[in-house]
């Protein structure tokens, strides 16, 4: 086990006037024990982030320190760490029995039965042990994860890496894996740094979420921060499905007045600070469909999608496209005028300049 700590993380790609900076000025600890997701869209830097833990990119500065001690210019087989990637690289020839205990017979002297016995217990834990005699062809996508992180575990790591292992799943199973990886990492107790692209199993897996965007870490906390309290607007719009509504709003003394004849009487304005206009936030389950004309924006419905439970609504605000979860009874036609409100302690306000929080 071992506590992870990325200091001014920089990694670039290329020559001199064409680089690409992947990853810049990162700074985070992943604690011992942590389960991280790295999140973000593609391009931001997260498998460049992954891969400089692993020792497979050389950093271009910065340090990574695994325990206090650094390991910035150690290569991967000298870092002990595991890694499970997308495709399983499973070695087609071998039983799943060879796959697994492949890195032991690789790296320790142990005896082939010492070998086939934790290789035994490897497969108890992941509940593949009828299956050490087939050869990969012969399993379905899920085994073939399973044997993938059997292989990764064998060799009791430090440090999980892992780049969307579930991606190639489909998606009942992806979800049934999900689980049985958060609970094999509880039951392992690995430090481990997870990368993927979709935030809902990011929000699922994470202890912690790390966002980034454009090579820049974004915010670092648990689910309920990122999705309650985001830093900026970036955040606030990569996390939650469907995204958050953001309409730019004048502050008119205590209103905001908006596109379509948006008004908001709001009362605190302790934030306003000079502002004449802000970005203002509103989450698609915090809209309510006031239905007597009351609500503070009016809107035209542009679609209902019926979802079963709830329904989402479609609406144009103005210029602005809203999207809001109301209960599957509220059905108003499309075309059909109505109204939203929100308590305003779901509000979320971002300056215009520089799309920080502002509350
Ligand atoms: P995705 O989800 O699409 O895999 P990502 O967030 O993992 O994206 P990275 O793969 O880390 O992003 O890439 C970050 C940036 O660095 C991208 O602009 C990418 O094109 C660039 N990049 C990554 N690897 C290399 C490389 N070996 N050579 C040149 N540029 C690279």
């Amino acid at each position: 086990m071992a506590t992870i700590d990325i200091t001014k993380l920089r990694k670039e790609f290329g020559d001199e006037g064409e680089q690409i900076v992947a990853v810049e000025d990162l700074d985070l600890t992943i604690e011992d024990g942590e389960f991280m997701v790295f999140v973000g869209p593609s391009g931001c830097g997260k498998t460049t982030t992954l891969r400089c833990v692993a020792g497979l990119e050389d950093v271009s500065s910065g340090s990574i320190e695994f325990d206090g001690v650094d390991v910035t210019d150690q290569r991967a087989r000298e870092r002990n760490v595991a890694m499970v990637f997308q495709n399983y690289a499973l070695y087609p020839h071998m039983t799943v029995r060879k796959n697994i205990g492949f890195p032991l017979r690789l790296s320790t002297k142990q005896s082939s039965d010492e070998i086939d016995e934790r290789v035994e217990e490897i497969a108890t834990l992941l509940g593949i042990e009828s299956l050490l005699d087939d050869k990969p062809k012969e399993l379905s996508g899920g085994q073939q994860q399973r044997v993938a992180l059997g292989r990764a575990i064998i060799r009791d790591p430090e440090v999980f890496l892992m780049d969307e292992p579930l991606s190639n799943l489909d998606a009942k199973l992806r979800s049934v894996m999900r689980t049985e990886l958060q609970e094999l990492q509880q039951e392992l107790d690995v430090t481990t740094a997870y990368v993927t692209h979709d935030q809902v199993e990011a929000m699922a897996m994470g202890d912690r979420i790390a966002i980034l965007n454009e090579g820049r870490l974004q915010q670092v906390g648990d689910a309920n921060e990122v999705y309650r309290s985001p830093t900026n607007e970036f955040v606030a719009g990569f996390i939650g499905s469907p995204s958050i509504n953001l309409v730019t709003a004048e502050v008119d003394g205590d209103t905001l007045v908006g596109p379509g004849n948006f008004e908001y009487v709001l009362d605190d304005v302790s934030w306003v600070d000079g502002r004449s206009r802000v970005r203002v936030g509103v989450r698609p389950e915090d809209m309510h469909l006031v239905e007597d004309g009351a609500g503070s924006m009016p809107s035209e419905v542009t679609v209902v999608e019926h979802m079963g439970n709830e329904n989402f609504l479609y609406a144009r605000m103005g210029e602005v496209d809203l999207t809001a979860r109301v209960p599957s009874k509220m059905r108003p036609p499309e075309g059909s005028r109505v109204r939203f409100d929100f308590d305003e302690e779901d509000l979320y306000l971002f300056d215009v300049d520089t799309q920080e929080s502002v509350k």
